[in-house]
């Protein structure tokens, strides 16, 4: 049986397509502000100073300074202050979790058809903190590619591929989605990475990960066997949605329940 739901939120704004590594930034005029953020990787709230965004208790932050790198929850937000500002470290990025959009219940995940809904660039930050200005990334493509439905045809130690299934199996892949033939992936390990890939006529290529390790890895593996389930799903129940778009994205439950509801007082959910 297949339940649609719909989120909606208070502030419907469109965004331009953007590279998937580009950090798009909420488009608010930015109102100076210092903020209490919770940080659940070190159990800490610390103070931080904003001039960059319109911060609201509940949003998604990155940082500066020491815990660069860490998701933050902005837990308090004053605008009566007079500080040194050499005292403080500087909010510097803001996830974008405002959902608009229908979603279908598929297993362990929901999936949409609609490229607005949630698109990687905007996933990308819930899950990653965005690349430092001196950060620079190179990447090199083979010509190998293998079959989506014949997984024993990548070139993967067995011993890799296995964990790789330890990690489908515990859905440690919290956002799936393929936009044409580009295809993206968000696996949590000791942290999140990324996984891009080419997907053509049932072919994979161009199979990289963000874990920046050589050879096709356990991220990699449970990637394909999360699309595998996926596009087995699509096909049983939606091939006709995805025919029309040639797009869909796929997240985890609980990852999409805790970044677009958990810790917000405010927008709506819709079930039909
Ligand atoms: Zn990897």
């Amino acid at each position: 049986m297949t339940f649609k739901i719909g989120f909606e939120s208070e502030q419907k704004k469109k965004e331009p397509a953007e590279s998937i590594f580009t950090a798009p930034q909420k488009k608010a005029e930015p109102r100076k502000s210092l903020v209490q953020i919770y940080f659940e990787a070190r159990n800490m709230t610390l103070a931080y100073y904003n001039d960059m965004f319109d911060l609201h208790c509940g949003d998604i932050v990155y940082v500066d300074g020491r815990l660069e790198g860490l998701i933050g929850r902005v837990t308090q937000v004053n605008y009566n202050f007079k500080i040194n500002i050499s005292d403080y470290k500087k909010v510097i990025a803001l996830a974008d979790t405002d959902i608009q959009g229908k979603f279908f219940i598929a297993g362990s995940s929901l999936i949409t058809f609609q490229r607005e809904a949630l698109p990687a660039s905007k996933v990308s930050l819930w899950f990653n903190a965005p690349a430092g200005s001196d950060t620079e990334f190179e990447i090199g493509y083979d010509d190998t590619s293998f079959p989506l439905n014949s997984l024993k045809d990548m070139d993967i130690s067995p011993v890799v591929a296995e964990r790789g299934s330890q990690y489908y199996i515990e859905n440690k892949i919290k956002y799936i989605s393929i936009d044409g033939t580009k295809g993206y992936a968000v696996v949590s390990g000791s942290k999140n990475y990324e996984i891009e890939f080419e997907y053509n006529n049932g072919e994979i290529s161009r199979l990289v990960c963000s874990c920046f390790c050589s050879y096709n890895c356990k991220h990699e593996f449970a990637a394909m066997l999360q699309l595998q389930e996926t596009l087995n799903f699509i096909e049983k129940n939606f091939e006709d949605e995805y025919k029309r778009t040639g797009y869909f994205a796929a997240i985890n439950k609980s990852a999409l329940f805790s970044f677009a509801v958990a810790g917000k007082d405010k927008g709506s959910v819709t079930f039909e």
